[in-house]
């Protein structure tokens, strides 16, 4: 799962990376992969990330013009980082060969962490090199992770009911013998529920801070994106990723400051932080979440 990991992680990062320059440049995030110099189509075997790097030596195969670093770099820290991801949180492989509503939910997602993991990805590097986090990126991400939030736990809760409707003894687990499987259910919703409202109102800190530093610490891409996050890494993961966020921010602020490459009172973008606080909640708030799903299996 590891080395799919790398695989796949080097494809999302090649996108990534295409979709960062065309939203820096405000060109069209859609359409085929083109040469950034010379603006030829790339044919389907330059497309290959890392690969395509090394064996063209980074040069463009049309107008040998070199193609920037960057590139090799996304895709390869992509990679990286979703070998890392799969590592810690994916599902052993033969879980989703042997295909079940389990494995349906747990391929789901591994899909919605790969959808988070490029939506942080692109946000680090747009708003690096531009300051800005644009709407392109968080309307949708907020949209998705929402509907993602309420399909998941539609299926979850579902399968369980039905799991306890046709087991010899979950009958005596529903009403009118006992509330467990409906109470369980109910709690699956609350979760829900609590994640919307902390995600809003994470969103709402974030408002409160550009208000008091007047619009020169946080921006309203901040708001919009730390709403995407809230949902995404939901309650109360939400709220370790965001701590990490302030806390890599303030650290990172102490050493350019330390080494004369800022000064005091001068801003760096936020999102950047935001995007590997979260990471590290996706990576190691799982394992809480998992235990926290393993208590709904029915003890018989
Ligand atoms: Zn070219």
């Amino acid at each position: 799962m590891v080395i799919v990991g790398f695989i796949i992680g080097t494809v999302l990062g090649s996108f990534v990376e295409a979709v960062s320059n065309r939203l820096i440049k405000q060109t069209s995030i859609l359409g085929r992969s083109y040469c950034e110099k010379c603006r030829k189509t790339l044919a389907w075997y330059d497309l290959f990330p890392v690969v395509s790097y090394l064996l063209l030596k980074g040069r463009c195969r049309y107008c040998q013009k070199k193609i920037p670093r960057q590139a090799l770099i996304v895709e390869a820290g992509m990679g990286l980082a979703v070998a890392l991801l799969f590592a810690l949180t994916a599902p052993r492989f033969e879980m989703l060969v042997n295909f079940n509503q389990q494995t349906l939910l747990l391929g789901l997602e591994l899909f919605f962490k790969l959808f988070v993991v490029s939506i942080l990805a692109i946000v680090f590097l747009v708003d690096l090199r531009t300051g800005y986090i644009f709407d392109k990126v968080t309307y949708p991400a907020v949209a998705l992770s929402g509907l993602f939030l309420i399909i998941s736990t539609a299926a979850k809760s579902w399968f369980f009911y039905q799991d306890s409707l046709s087991s010899s003894l979950g009958k005596y687990f529903l009403p009118p013998y006992s509330n467990y499987v409906t109470d369980i259910i109910q709690r699956m919703w609350l979760a829900v529920g609590w994640s919307f409202l902390s995600a809003v109102a994470l969103a709402l800190i974030f408002v409160l801070l550009i208000l008091i530093t007047r619009g020169k610490g946080m921006g309203w891409g901040d708001v919009k994106y730390v709403l995407f996050l809230g949902l995404a890494l939901g309650f109360p993961n939400n709220l370790v990723g965001i701590f990490l966020a302030f806390f890599l921010g303030a650290i990172v602020s102490v050493f350019l400051i330390a080494f004369g490459k800022k000064h005091f009172g001068q801003t760096i973008p936020f999102g950047p932080f935001l995007s590997l606080g979260a990471y590290l909640a996706l990576l190691f708030g799982p394992q809480v979440l998992n235990s926290y799903l393993s208590s709904f299996k029915l003890g018989y």
